[in-house]
């Protein structure tokens, strides 16, 4: 049986159904692109969807990428059959596929007559320098007349031209909710809109500092995702957060093709360091003495991937957390940060989001991006 304490309740299961990606987004924290060749078999996502029935508390299943519509027939059979096996679903897009309305219509209809809940479309300066905008427009306009609901993430840099003021200003549609800012839609709300700074991981650590968007977004707190909106790659290795800590295979906490979901889920919840993420959020690492670098950060994401890339961090829950001089700071020969993986194991934190299997609404659902 799942164990998990009530506050550590895994909710969503992502699926990142492929590397590759059309596009090749300087932001990109995946390293994405046209030349990745790695994909998630069907069968294999079958396999980790019955997997995350045996955890009663997940309810959504995400599909991720790379870009999935690149492999629109495997989209189909995984978003169909995890609706079958009584999941809420949802996937992420560029749009690429929506050259026009019709064509955007007939695709997402198909989807959603196979069970597709929520479409979670990125639209930014990172993918319209390579993507005209009007397949974000035609995507966004087919899936309010069929009704399915939308999330709008927005990526920014301190030179971005589209903000998540403009693209909702583009989209002409005065019912988007804009999270975190004093914005008032007009009602019903037709979709949510996000917008969040990059996090320099992945090929975004290459993108230049003062690049960044550090004002503003709040780095305090507890992390409410971690082991509670899991992720599986292709390869079967699986991520505590579909955030920074999903784009490390540094951070995999174990491989759904080896050990059933639920076991990995149960042995991470013993971590020291998640139980801290958990608790106080990467504030709680760095206050004690450890991983913080730099003076600003673009979010909490961000400076909990600084913490955790810092092998000190590693040391320090090792060595039982006192610092030690430098010599003795330098990690062993074997040490990577997947040899000391025994040290991710530890509880976590959360409340049921969807108490009783009512459908959860977009806002809470979506809770998971809104840093
Ligand atoms: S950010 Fe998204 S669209 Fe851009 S390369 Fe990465 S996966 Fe592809
Ligand atoms: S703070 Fe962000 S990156 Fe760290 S575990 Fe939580 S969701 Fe993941």
């Amino acid at each position: 049986m799942y164990a998990g304490r009530k506050h550590l309740e895994t909710y969503r299961v992502s699926l990142m159904l492929t590397e590759r990606c059309n596009l090749s987004c300087s932001h990109c924290w995946l390293d994405s692109g046209p030349d990745k060749t790695v994909s998630m078999a069907t069968a294999e996502a079958f396999d980790y969807i019955d997997q995350a029935r045996e955890i009663p508390t997940v309810k959504w299943i995400s599909i991720t990428g790379g870009e999935p519509f690149l492999f629109e027939d495997t989209l189909l059979k995984v978003i169909s059959f995890a609706k079958k096996r009584g999941f809420y679903t949802e996937c992420v897009t560029n749009c690429f596929w929506a050259q026009s309305e019709k064509k955007a219509e007939i695709i997402l209809a198909k989807l959603k007559e196979a069970g597709l809940e929520v479409i979670n479309i990125s639209t930014d300066d990172f993918h319209q320098r390579q993507l005209p905008f009007e397949r974000v427009l035609n995507c966004y306009k087919a899936s309010q007349r069929l009704g399915v609901k939308t999330v709008i993430m927005c990526v920014v840099a301190r030179s971005s031209r589209l903000t998540i003021g403009r693209v909702v200003g583009m989209l002409a549609d005065g019912g988007i909710q804009v999270i975190g800012k004093d914005h008032r839609p007009n009602s019903p709300v037709s979709a949510l809109a996000i917008e969040s700074g990059f996090i320099p991981a992945g090929r975004a650590a290459k993108l230049p500092e003062s690049k960044r968007v550090t004002d503003g977004a709040s780095i305090k707190g507890p992390c409410h995702q971690i082991l509670r909106d899991v992720s599986i790659a292709p390869s079967g290795k699986v991520f505590p957060c579909c955030s920074a800590l999903g784009t490390d295979e540094a951070f995999a906490i174990g491989n759904a093709g080896r050990e059933r979901l639920r076991l990995i889920i149960q042995k991470a919840s013993r971590s020291p360091l998640f139980k801290v993420l958990m608790n106080q959020g990467p504030e709680g690492l760095y206050k004690k003495g450890v991983g913080r670098s730099r003076k600003e950060y673009v979010n909490r994401c961000d400076l909990c991937y600084a913490v955790m890339t810092d092998s000190e961090v590693f040391l320090s829950d090792h060595s039982g957390s006192k610092r030690q001089s430098n010599q003795q700071q330098k990690p062993p020969d074997d040490c990577s940060h997947r040899s000391h993986r025994d040290f991710f194991y530890q509880p976590g934190a959360r409340k049921r989001p969807n108490k009783g299997g009512k459908r959860a609404g977009n806002h809470k659902f979506y809770s998971a991006m809104c840093f």
